[in-house]
């Protein structure tokens, strides 16, 4: 089969390689659709040096199922599937607090995080355990499902952890792709004013697209001051989906009595300040948020299943495997949102 296999930094190879086999609680996937994340864009550049060569990533992907292995039960051969990018051992207490991602005997399929990381899905095929899969709702598109993970971590964040409210006024400060997931949940779980702030203008054309009330580019204005302008009362929930320490800071500066805010785009080790006692009468909530859950999946492909979110609308490219190149070139440009690559 084709796949793009990663032998070291700036080294990616378009190859032949072995079909994958199942093991008895196994799952062979025929990969459709599969999104291009940041994680996979920073392994090929060397951005991140976590990564053993050989390599496939790619780990946000749809299919059919095209092999099991003799125990699995739940899914045969034809069914359409999305992928969880992680599996976990389901025994230890994280497991069983429905806090997967925490697992230390976890591993990834071409992902980030995990020690164990095994081939993913920058390829026709590729295998995970059985319980890494989740049906595809037949009305949901191969492109839309294979952006089920980066959906269900907005999920995760806005929802589940923040506690989003009907009504509440949003502020997300950074609208790239996973942003603009998180503003689209945030739309469809009815937030009242919705601001996106984003240094580029066509990111804040995109949000405007997809429904933000307000969009303000802290390069062109005072941000703090055009939210109050906005908001006298100031935001009741403040997502960072950016990156910079830059946004974690200005997240601080936007806070009042009582907004919660989530440190959601932010993964690499910079300092940022708290004032303790200003913390203390602000009363404010922090939250963080990373990678997915099962419970997380599930309510992304219930979201798309019900059309209260069409992460299609985040699309800017569809690529063929066979021009992964292309597509990470296009990667490192900024006018782009979501890639997905189509084997
Ligand atoms: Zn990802
Ligand atoms: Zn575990």
């Amino acid at each position: 089969m084709l796949a793009a296999v990663l032998h070291d930094f700036n080294d990616l190879r378009l190859e032949d390689v072995p079909m994958p086999t199942p093991a008895p609680d196994e799952v062979v996937v025929k990969i459709k659709a599969c999104g291009f994340c940041a994680t996979d864009y920073k392994a090929i550049k060397g951005i991140r040096k976590n990564v053993s060569f050989p390599c496939i990533v790619g780990h946000e992907p749809s299919g059919v199922v095209s092999a099991v292995g003799k125990y699995v039960k739940h899914v045969k051969e034809g069914d359409e599937v999305v992928v969880m990018p992680s599996g976990s051992c389901g025994y230890c207490k994280y497991c069983r607090q429905g806090k997967m991602h925490y697992c230390k005997q976890s591993f990834t399929t071409g992902g980030d995080g995990p020690e164990d990381v095994r081939p993913g899905a920058f390829a026709e095929y590729m295998k995970t355990a059985a319980s890494s899969i989740f049906p595809k709702p037949s009305n949901v598109s191969f492109e839309a499902a294979a952006i089920t993970e980066p959906l269900s971590g907005a999920w995760k964040g806005v929802i589940q952890y923040s506690e989003m409210e009907i009504g509440d006024d949003v502020v997300i400060i950074g609208v790239g792709s996973i942003g603009l997931l998180c503003m689209m949940v945030a739309k469809a779980a009815g937030a009242g004013r919705l601001i996106a702030i984003d240094a580029s203008d066509y990111a804040l054309r995109n949000a405007k697209s997809l429904g933000a009330t307000h969009i303000i580019n802290p390069r062109k204005e005072d941000a703090r001051k055009r939210v109050y302008d906005i908001i006298p009362d100031g935001p009741d929930l403040i997502v960072e989906a950016a990156g910079p320490i830059q946004a974690v800071q200005l997240m601080v500066d936007l806070r009042r009595r009582g907004t919660k805010w989530n440190v959601f785009g932010i993964t690499t080790h910079e300092k940022f300040e708290l004032d303790g006692g200003l913390t203390h009468f602000l009363e404010g909530r922090m939250d963080a948020s990373f990678g997915t859950t099962p419970l997380a999946m599930s309510k992304a492909l219930r979201l798309m299943e019900t059309g209260l979110v069409n992460p299609e609308k985040v699309i800017s490219h569809r690529i063929a495997l066979r021009d992964i190149h292309k597509a990470v070139e296009i990667m490192g440009t900024p006018e782009r949102n979501k890639i997905v690559i189509i084997p």
